[in-house]
């Protein structure tokens, strides 16, 4: 551990206090732009995860959390919004370190997550019950949503707030209380979140961090009996050994997974502006994001306009220090992260396809230590081949040539994925009738990567189950209860 003696040492927040773990155990945390560590977080094992899920079900049994009344939870939740708000730059400057995505992003997304928070606090007291008709003479019967217990939270590195906030707003605004695992690679943040918990006064037990591992911390999670649901964004890999497990236990489960999305340009597009949005798509975030537009599906007639117009750009693209505002590409998050992106570009080359821009690892002045990758764009690709069909979560776009309307919809759907589909057309019959034959969770219409708290957000097939965000995303944490009454 080179250095660690002089790293910073962030604990973690388990019962309302600030701990390392009980083995006395840490790792590192790394700097994608330097490859450098720069703090050490206790390295949680199943001994600290039950004292965090214990610390959770009593916070959930007793004391001031379930005697709180729905509005006074709410307002508790729009505090924390308040908090989040004022504390934006410091949040962001915790996830750049970890994540190297660009500051200005990063802030954006700080600046919304209040959102979250101010929703669901404004829906918790409006959780309404039901009193129904039902078919036995003199039986009265009435249906109560009650909140599941105690969530356990599973989140990725690459937009790891967010996607932990699409889970904590909905769960606590329930009246659940919940233990989260961030990534080990990126759990600064979440740990920033949780003082602004306990600086918002909210009762100890009712928000607990773990950082660790997937196989050691998030499967105790998992493997705990007293965890009752399972909120889990990360690889499709990782989601079907939780799903596995939380199936033993007949844990309610919901699973945000990877991507494959289609950006299926028409020819009677807006070529500028469908070019601009496959840019956003796939090169945002050095192509991180689970919605990445990594497949280019588009009309042959306007193939070589809509790729000349994207090389013309991207060669411009400057790559360098995420905080510099001038940046417009970081580096990817973390080292098996780069070594996969490398690994994808060279077994698209082995299949055939043709690189136009790219292909290898950024050594541009100021990337030379960092996990920095060129904008890459294969063209002549195929979908059987496997630059098209798997999920390579960095910034490489694969473009695929289609003739008529039928194809592209077989081309978008032939995808053991199901996240996400754009079309970029100006015509309103089609704007109206693909949609529906598109296999995706979400689809946009000249646009890409939109995505609000008012949205249900969450995909088909291989890319999971379950919807976050929207008004139904809390009765994911709540159960139905049918009561009888003779009288
Ligand atoms: P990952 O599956 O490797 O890890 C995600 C989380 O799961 C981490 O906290 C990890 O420690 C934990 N984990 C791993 N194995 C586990 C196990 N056996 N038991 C319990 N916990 C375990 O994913 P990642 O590399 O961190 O994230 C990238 C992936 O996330 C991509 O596939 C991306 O598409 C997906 N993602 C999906 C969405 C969405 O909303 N659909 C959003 C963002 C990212």
């Amino acid at each position: 551990m080179a250095g660690g003696a002089e790293l910073r040492r962030l604990e973690m927040y388990i019962d309302g206090t600030w701990r390392a773990a009980a083995s006395g155990r840490w790792f590192e945390t790394r700097d994608p732009c330097t490859d450098r560590p720069w703090a050490l977080l206790p390295r949680a094992d199943a001994e600290d995860v039950a004292a965090a899920v214990e610390a959770a079900h009593a916070a959930f049994t007793s004391g001031p959390w379930p005697a709180m009344s729905a509005s006074d939870r709410g307002l508790l939740l729009y505090r924390i919004a308040d908090l989040i708000a004022a504390n934006a730059e410091h949040l962001a400057d915790l996830e750049v370190r970890d994540n190297g995505k660009l500051m200005l992003e990063m802030l954006g997304q700080m600046r919304y997550l209040p959102r979250w928070f101010q929703y669901y606090g404004g829906l918790a007291d409006k959780i309404e019950g039901s009193v129904t008709p039902i078919d036995k003479p003199g039986l009265f019967h009435y249906v109560v949503h009650e909140p599941v217990g105690v969530v356990g939270a599973i989140t990725p590195w690459n937009s790891p707030l967010l996607l932990t906030v699409w889970k904590i707003a909905p769960a606590l605004a329930a009246g659940n209380t919940i233990v989260v695992k961030p990534s080990e690679f990126a759990s600064a943040s979440m740990l920033g979140l949780a003082r602004l918990f306990e600086q918002a006064g909210v009762p100890k037990g009712v928000l607990n961090v773990v950082t660790g591992f997937g196989e050691e911390a998030g499967k105790a999670i998992v493997d705990h009996p007293l965890v009752r649901r399972i909120a889990f964004t990360g690889s499709d890999a990782g989601g079907a050994k939780i799903a596995e497990a939380a199936a033993r236990d007949f844990k309610r489960v919901s699973l945000e997974l990877g991507g494959k999305s289609a950006n299926i340009i028409f020819a009677d597009a807006d070529i500028d502006a469908a070019a601009n949005g496959v840019i956003s798509g796939i090169f945002a975030a050095a192509g991180q994001t689970c919605m990445a537009g990594s497949r280019l599906l588009v009309h042959a007639s306007v193939h070589d306009a809509v790729v000349e117009r994207i090389l013309t750009r991207m060669k411009q693209v400057k790559i360098g220090d995420p905080r510099d505002p001038a940046t417009e590409m970081g580096p990817v998050a973390t080292e098996p992260q780069l070594r996969k992106v490398l690994h994808y570009i060279d077994v698209a080359k082995a299949e055939g396809a043709r690189c136009v821009l790219g292909g290898t690892r950024s050594l541009r002045a100021g990337c030379e230590s960092g996990y920095f990758v060129e904008p890459t764009v294969f063209v002549d690709v195929t979908n059987d081949m496997r630059i098209a069909q798997e999920e390579v979560f960095g910034p490489v776009l694969s473009v695929i040539r289609f003739e008529t309307d039928e194809e592209a919809i077989r081309l978008a759907n032939d995808s053991r994925y199901g996240l996400a589909a754009a079309i970029w057309t100006s015509d309103m019959a089609r704007a109206l009738h693909m949609p529906k034959r598109l296999h995706a969770g979400t689809v946009w219409v000249n646009a890409y990567r939109v995505v609000s708290y008012l949205a249900p957000f969450g995909g088909v097939k291989a890319s999971g189950i379950g919807r976050e965000n929207g008004a139904a995303a809390i009765m994911e944490y709540l159960e139905p209860k049918s009561v009888f009454i003779n009288p």
